[in-house]
């Protein structure tokens, strides 16, 4: 690759594009670098950043919204135990 290239500062849709690839840590350092470097000055793609990685922390079982989604499958199971129960009864 040209230096001017590596150089260059990143454009938005550039970012976009590998935004996800970068928070899973799949694109090389000098991207990374770069990627952070335009986080750091961007704020639009600071927030879509933000809104990847808790996305991905919700996917990962890290984020509240999983756990109350949990919490409901256990309260719905516990609830068919019961249901279950009483018409054993
Ligand atoms: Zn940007």
């Amino acid at each position: 690759m040209s230096r001017w290239w590596r150089r260059r500062r990143l454009m938005c849709p550039e970012v976009r594009r590998t935004l996800q690839r970068y928070l899973d840590g799949e694109v090389d350092e000098t991207w990374a670098a770069r990627v952070r470097a335009h986080l750091e000055d961007c704020r639009r793609c600071g927030l879509e950043a933000d809104t990847y990685q808790a996305l991905k922390d919700n996917l990962e079982g890290r984020g509240p919204e999983v756990r109350d989604d949990l919490l409901l499958r256990l309260r719905r199971f516990a609830e068919e135990l019961v249901a279950d129960g009483g018409r054993d009864r």
